[in-house]
């Protein structure tokens, strides 16, 4: 059988054995049309890249780089205006004025962007490149929490991107939790206020978004905000307690 192409072609798929069957069947019943069912898009890799496409860019500054490197993640809507409306991530790109480390960026980001279009649940990748390490010992952001590594902040970066369309739900701190945190926090800074009123040189600010200094890494949220409380380690961010 031959079938003379006169469109352009877009994309292309395989036919399974099972659409050939379907196409078939319908032909000889000749059903009454049901209502139209809407069909779900699902992400394939076979989908087109619209002409245009929402994202955004994000920055990251490391101590590791020299410049900035601007990450961007665009995302395609799948089945816009219906109940199933949702975005997915369908390409990453990352910029720099640094072109040293180029060639594997643009490596990592040709095989991120393919996997953001295989479809399926791609939110494993988030802790794929957080959890890798860089043998020079990472860094501290602003903020107090660790870095191992470029790789996993750019892993962090498209975790919040993905928590910022939806894909990835936060665990949501109740609000007791929350009250119970600030409560903490409020009896730790009192303490803390009363010692360096006994001892003024001790007066050091600490840049890491408020949390008290000599504050260390909590191994829950990779934040440095765990301080000591009545003989108990406890983070002032998440709430983590060594004590329970
Ligand atoms: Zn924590």
């Amino acid at each position: 059988m031959t079938i003379k192409i006169e469109k352009k072609i877009k994309g292309y798929e395989v036919v399974k054995p099972e659409d050939k069957a379907a196409p078939a069947v319908q032909a000889t019943t000749e059903q009454p049309k049901e209502a139209p069912m809407a069909e779900v898009i699902q992400m394939h890799e076979s989908l087109e890249r619209p002409e245009a496409l929402i994202g955004s860019t994000f920055k990251i500054k490391s101590p590791l780089f020299e410049h900035a490197l601007y990450v961007t993640i665009n995302d395609i809507v799948l089945n816009a205006g219906t109940p199933y409306e949702q975005r997915r991530p369908f390409e990453i790109f990352i910029n720099s004025k640094n072109m040293d480390h180029f060639q594997w960026i643009v490596a990592l980001t040709r095989i991120l962007s393919a996997v953001f279009r295989k479809g399926g649940d791609v939110t494993f990748i988030v802790e794929e490149l957080k959890a890798v390490f860089d043998p020079r010992g990472g860094y501290f952001k602003a903020g107090g929490v660790y870095m191992p590594s470029i790789v996993a902040e750019i892993g962090a970066v498209i975790e919040q991107h993905m928590k910022n369309i939806g894909l990835i739900h936060d665990p949501e701190m109740s609000d007791a939790q929350r009250a119970l945190i600030a409560e903490k926090r409020a009896a730790y800074e009192n303490a803390a206020q009363k010692k360096t009123e006994l001892s003024p040189t001790d007066a050091d600010t600490n840049d890491s978004a408020g949390f008290p200094p000599g504050a260390t890494l909590c191994a829950k949220c990779n934040t440095k905000a765990l301080v000591l409380m009545d003989g108990c380690q406890t983070c002032l961010n998440c709430g983590y307690s060594k004590c329970g």
